[in-house]
């Protein structure tokens, strides 16, 4: 059952607001949030509010042991009135995926599509509708319990905020393989989107920054021998016309992109394969021209290219085709995401009718 409130201000507050001309990508933020607080276990009515700050305990255990799980997706609604949602139920379930590995509770269903349609009808106006621009929606999950012992929490908080974005343009990516940090463990949290995962990127991130490339290339954390993902994105090659992607593991994420572009790869007569990826494998494949294409895939950002391969030891290995599949494919998921092209996949949603304002 759901039950929730919809505060007077809200449509006061969205009466005031108005889109700026420059998006860029989660800059922008809707002037509303949704929230939904579990404690004396059960979970409270939900509010859509004004947007603004949060109260939180200085000893609730997220601040100090990094209890927090969260998701991303997007409502496009181009060249159509009315929003849609692409496949919000597998977000949710790796949401909950994420929660149980962090000891979080479950979200029912019903909260999170209240959380994410009230959000997405809400905004509507302000959704850019040009293509590849969207609202981008962030639930996210907190540990609220007040005491400074080490353990779980009993009491936790489900906002959803939200982002009118222009797609993430990651460009033609350089990105330099991380040869001695790890992200994340064998059998530690890498497969949870977590916050502790981003951390422990941010240090990599910051070198390889400085050294003029955009993304570390993370390996397996037992051999450093095998590609798992960049930070925020899953991988591809192009090798002897077949895509490979690094099989899951539970050290990396399972992305909902990544599920998207092997179907969608497949569909077109593409052969994919899931394995275990060596990374001098693929160096070898750049420089005889087994491997001609590279790029990476997540909801922001849809399909990067991958244009350039750069070692610790300064060597860089320079892909032969850039953006080619990898436009071929975003362009025919985005297609699909924008309910411009036929929906063969049954991805596509559109917000019920009962969340949006009587006006
Ligand atoms: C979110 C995320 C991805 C991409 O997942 P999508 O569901 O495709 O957006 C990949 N890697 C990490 C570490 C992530 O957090």
């Amino acid at each position: 059952m759901s039950h929730y409130l919809i505060s007077p201000d809200v449509m006061p507050t969205l009466a005031d607001f108005s889109l700026p001309e420059e998006l860029g990508f989660g800059e922008i933020k809707v002037p509303i949030m949704y929230r939904a607080d579990y404690a004396n276990s059960e979970w409270q009515p939900a509010q859509l509010t004004p947007y603004g700050n949060i109260e939180i305990d200085p000893a609730a255990k997220v601040l100090h042991y990094a209890q927090e799980v969260f998701e991303g997706l997007k409502a496009y609604r181009v060249g159509s009135q009315r929003a849609n949602f692409f496949r919000p139920l597998e977000n949710l379930k790796r949401m909950n995926r994420s929660a149980e590995r962090m000891c979080m509770i479950e979200i029912p269903e019903s909260i999170w599509m209240d959380g994410i349609s009230l959000m997405t009808a809400y905004s509507e106006p302000f959704i850019p509708n040009e293509s590849g621009n969207s609202l981008y929606l962030r639930p996210f999950l907190i540990g609220t319990k007040s005491n400074l012992g080490m353990g779980i929490s009993d009491s936790f908080t489900f906002m959803v905020i939200a982002s009118p974005s222009t797609i993430y343009h990651a460009g033609h990516m350089k990105i330099q393989i991380e040869r001695e940090a790890c992200r994340a463990a064998r059998g530690g949290t890498g497969a949870a989107k977590t916050g502790g995962n981003y951390a422990a990127a941010l240090q990599s991130a910051q070198q390889v920054q400085h050294r003029g490339y955009d993304q570390s290339l993370w390996l397996d954390p037992v051999e450093m021998k095998y590609i798992e993902e960049l930070s925020g994105m899953n991988f591809f090659i192009l090798q002897n016309g077949e895509l490979h992607t690094p099989i899951l593991n539970g050290s990396f994420l399972a992305g909902i992109t990544r599920d998207s572009i092997i179907t969608l790869a497949k569909h077109k007569g593409i052969a994919v394969i899931e394995r275990d990826i060596p990374i001098q494998e693929v160096l070898n494949g750049i420089e005889t021209g087994a491997v001609s294409e590279i790029f990476a895939c997540g909801t922001a950002a849809i399909v990067s290219p991958v244009s350039l391969i750069a070692d610790a030891d300064g060597s860089t290995y320079r892909v032969a085709n850039v953006d080619q599949l990898a436009a071929d494919l975003r362009q025919s998921l985005l297609a699909i995401q924008e309910g411009r092209e036929a929906d063969p996949f049954s991805w596509t949603s559109s917000v019920q009718e009962t969340f949006y304002p009587n006006v």
